[in-house]
């Protein structure tokens, strides 16, 4: 499938899942030395093949598609440059895990599919949108294999080896949000599971990654 299709229907379900509202967000997936990223005031629930542009990783030279990409692409080629293994960006505006992270509230990956999918969460600095301060404190953030990133009172941005994993990861960082703010309202707190305590038991191609049989479509979650 065209990467363009499939985060046109990723962005679909992020708005439905209120991930983001209005022309927030922004989407990209790697093609050889370039990726397709949402161009500059888009919807991701309206995407069409002609919102894309098609953007040099390596000087941001814009060679395809629409002439002028999200102004976040910065954030998007920064990751790629330091992380070789990742194929696609989701970079949301989930308002539970930012008001946690404004708050230094730690979100506490409480469900099995929290701890496969998130297994970690780093919070990067306040930077303006659409900086280059900000593509590089995001880049520094998620050199070390981190694929869970929020941007201090701002958003999300989640990586992965593909469009489906990248996708359930965001859905579940705000997930994991949502529960962690659910058992804060009720005065508790909740426990956290490290993906290392649960996934020696787990079947055998239970549909995690890393875990059991690759699989990148969400097995249990979403
Ligand atoms: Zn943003």
């Amino acid at each position: 499938m065209d990467p363009r299709e499939q985060l046109s229907e990723a962005g679909q379900r992020f708005v439905a899942a209120g991930l983001v509202v209005g022309s927030g967000g922004n989407l990209s997936a790697r093609v050889g030395d370039a990726c397709w990223v949402t161009a500059a005031g888009t919807r991701l629930d309206e995407l069409t093949a002609a919102a894309y542009s098609l953007v040099r990783i390596a000087d941001g030279a814009v060679l395809d598609g629409a002439p002028m990409p999200s102004t976040e692409v910065a954030l998007h080629l920064a990751t790629y440059r330091v992380r070789p293994d990742v194929q696609a960006v989701v970079h949301l505006h989930p308002q539970t895990s930012v008001l946690l992270d404004a708050l230094d509230e730690p979100i506490r990956l409480l469900t099995t599919d929290h701890a496969a999918y998130v297994r970690s969460v780093r919070s990067v600095p306040f930077h303006p949108p659409g900086t280059s301060a900000l593509a590089d404190a995001a880049a520094a953030a998620c050199a070390d294999g981190t694929n869970c990133l929020v941007l201090r009172q701002h958003g999300c941005s989640v990586l992965g080896p593909d469009i489906a994993l990248a996708a359930t990861r965001a859905l579940n960082l705000e997930e994991a949000a949502r529960a962690t703010y659910a058992a804060l309202l009720l005065g508790r707190t909740p426990p956290v599971l490290a993906w290392d305590s649960c996934s020696r038991g787990s079947a055998p191609g239970g549909g995690y990654p890393g875990g059991g049989a690759p699989r990148s479509r969400g097995a249990g979650g979403f």
